[in-house]
């Protein structure tokens, strides 16, 4: 598993003001809508190509397209789909799946309320869209459901991140490396704007942004 921060003074500036209490709902949601957008276009890096040739007025470019089938995009409800539009800007061909998992507020523990994914990812680019990576237990089981399902790579894409989550992901999905059968394991990476201090006694990332889903979709 590898993680990437990206140090980038306009993500940076982004997170800041996201992280402001005083930011009101409109402030955070577009804000969070640039992040990802920002966070996408590296963690789209390595996404798969196959080559192709296009006329233009004056000749033949070879270039690029991506490859098939199309990615999948993977909204951890609730607070992920805060994240989707920043994210369908730069893969508007993509398709999408849900997950909703919901943390037990005494043990921390997530269980699956809601499993919307194609049954075979097989060769597929993934990326789970959840903003903020706090225990780890979340993630962690998202990523388990992609992989057992095919997913060529998974790559998540969360705001934040506390060691203590990145720690838990990292144990999870400790190498790449090749299965016993001869087939690569999928690729899984955390791209992130920031890692934090570290979680409070009621799983919250220090200094964080709060909650994530109540500051874009208000407190129900
Ligand atoms: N989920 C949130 O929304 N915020 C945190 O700080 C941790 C988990």
């Amino acid at each position: 598993m590898r993680t990437l921060v990206i140090d980038h003074p306009l993500v940076t500036h982004k997170l800041t003001a996201l992280r402001d209490v005083a930011s009101d709902t409109a402030t955070f949601r577009s804000l969070t809508a640039e992040l990802v957008t920002l966070l996408a276009y590296e963690a789209t890096r390595e996404i798969r190509v196959q080559p192709v040739s296009v006329t233009t007025p004056v000749g033949i470019a070879h270039g690029v397209k991506l490859a098939r089938p199309v990615p999948l995009i993977v909204p951890v409800l609730r607070a992920g789909i805060g994240m989707l539009d920043g994210m369908t800007r730069l893969l508007p061909m993509a398709n999408v799946g849900f997950v909703g998992l919901r943390r037990d507020e005494e043990s921390l523990v997530a269980s699956t309320y809601a499993d919307r994914l194609p049954a075979d990812l097989t060769g597929r680019d993934t990326f789970v869209l959840d903003p903020m990576l706090a225990t780890g237990g979340t993630l962690t089981t998202v990523i388990s459901m992609l992989t057992n399902r095919g997913a060529a790579s998974v790559t998540a894409i969360c705001l934040l991140a506390a060691p203590e989550g990145l720690r838990h992901v990292e144990e999870a999905f400790a190498e790449e490396s090749t299965a016993e059968d001869g087939t690569a394991e999928p690729s899984v990476r955390v791209v992130t704007a920031a890692v934090d201090e570290r979680l409070n006694g009621r799983g919250y990332i220090v200094p964080g942004l709060g909650d994530a889903g109540d500051r874009l979709f208000g407190r129900i």
